[in-house]
């Protein structure tokens, strides 16, 4: 099994750690983002449509070290887009 993997939650994809948390509907999970996140039944069966977190996307690539070249840089914050 993949340590980091994404779920859907919160109206965005992001990624978690397997090691700390697992995902299950209404239990709530740290994303590498550092948002705490509360998938639904929806979010964990249902098509993923919501948009991928740039923050959380950019830390999986750091964490699996990535080549430089691969990793994005920061994302402005959340809402200013
Ligand atoms: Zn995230």
């Amino acid at each position: 099994m993949q340590r980091y993997l994404w779920q859907q939650a919160g109206g965005r994809r992001h990624v978690y750690d397997t090691e700390r948390d697992i995902a299950a509907p209404g239990r709530a999970l740290v994303a590498l983002c550092g948002e705490v996140v509360t998938p639904t039944v929806d979010d964990i069966t249902g098509l993923w449509l919501d948009r991928t977190c740039l923050a959380c996307d950019r830390e999986v690539r750091v964490r699996l070290g990535f080549p430089a070249d691969e990793i994005p840089p920061v994302p402005a914050l959340e809402g200013a887009k």
